[in-house]
């Protein structure tokens, strides 16, 4: 038997697996999201996952038309505190280096300042994405104060009719000012941007603001299929002829900002992402707000429940999951049919 590794073996495992990823990019068509492990590192060898990426709740105050999580109001199970206390115990315990907030929007969970604290006090890196509305000048002082290692804002156009045409209820302004507020404090600020029908033609212009704004980085990629941009596909989808185009720009801004601002994109979709997991399962999981773990954001397959059981068993599940005849044949359903990536927030057990 391995032992569980401790956090800095763990971190350097991470950032190893980080390095990969950018060649496994080149070679493979690899992916983005999640851990990477093709040869370094056996998989089935770790007794934990590296990166955790939790949705800590479903409640958003925005209805974006993309919205993977298909958010809005509350869970009725979502974890509470002492749940949610008894997980990321866990995660000290298992020395995972790395932890992702996200919801819904994570800033109205009422542990939300809580739950960072927690986190950072045991030295496990912290990104949060968020929709940034409810980032004040209070908030981003406590934020920095924390060390995140970043927040995402989301930023769906260059103008504020074009965000607020994909992200309904959302205020671009407001979004704008958690860039500014956030950096002006010294937080390490990052953009993501979805390009779809409505905004794709605006990637120019978000990038320049997005280096008048100072952020770290811009972040994009193809839109996921999944939730309820699944629902809205066919208004939402841009064109061939758009992402080559969209794609094209991306390259030369690339180059524009070398040395000043990253620009960073990921020109692959879920379905080519699904293709590679099957071969290499990330050394990630998916913690939902009510405690179940998915397998993966494209499938509906839940792995565990951390309401129920403990993180070790559950990671000890996913690894068996991704060699299970159901899901190994569910999965190649959907990379021949990608319409069923519309069932993927339909949980189901493996
Ligand atoms: S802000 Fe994020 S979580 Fe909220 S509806 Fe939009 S995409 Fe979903």
């Amino acid at each position: 038997m391995n032992p569980v590794r401790n956090l800095k073996e763990n971190r350097k495992i991470y950032r190893e697996s980080q390095v990969l990823l950018n060649k496994v990019k080149i070679k493979d068509n690899g992916i983005s999201n999640g851990v990477n492990l093709t040869n370094s590192i056996n998989f089935q060898d770790l007794k934990a996952p590296l990166f955790i990426a939790w949705q800590i709740n479903a409640e958003c105050n925005l209805g974006c038309l993309h919205c993977c999580e298909e958010a809005g109001g509350s869970m009725p199970d979502e974890m509470n505190k002492e749940e949610i206390f008894r997980f990321l115990q866990q995660v000290v315990d298992l020395n995972i280096p790395y932890v992702a907030l996200s919801g819904g929007e994570p800033l109205l969970h009422s542990c939300f300042f809580e739950i960072c604290e927690f986190i950072r006090k045991h030295n496990i890196s912290l990104k949060v994405e968020t929709n940034g509305e409810f980032i004040n000048e209070e908030r981003a002082k406590k934020i920095a104060q924390l060390r995140f290692r970043s927040v995402q804002v989301s930023l769906d156009g260059a103008t504020a009719s074009t965000h607020e045409r994909l992200r309904l209820r959302g205020n671009w302004n407001k979004a704008i000012s958690a860039c500014q507020l956030l950096i002006r404090e010294g937080v390490n600020t990052e953009i993501v941007f979805v390009p779809t029908k409505f905004n794709i033609h605006e990637i120019t212009n978000l990038i320049d603001l997005a280096y008048s704004l100072g952020v770290l980085g811009v972040y994009t990629g193809k839109i996921m299929r999944i939730g309820r941009a699944a629902q809205n596909w066919d208004i939402l989808c841009p064109s061939d002829q758009e992402y080559k185009d969209f794609f094209a720009t991306l390259n030369d801004r690339v180059t524009h900002y070398d040395g000043k601002m990253k620009v960073y994109y990921y020109p692959y979709d879920v379905i080519e992402e699904l293709k590679y997991r099957l071969k290499y399962p990330s050394a990630s999981v998916l913690v939902l707000p009510n405690g179940k773990v998915k397998l993966i954001g494209p499938l509906p397959f839940i792995c565990g429940d951390l309401k129920k059981e403990s993180l070790a068993k559950i990671w000890e599940n996913y690894k068996r999951a991704w060699r299970k005849p159901k899901v190994v044949a569910f999965a190649k359903k959907v990379i021949a049919e990608p319409k069923l990536l519309a069932e993927s927030n339909k949980w189901r057990g493996v």
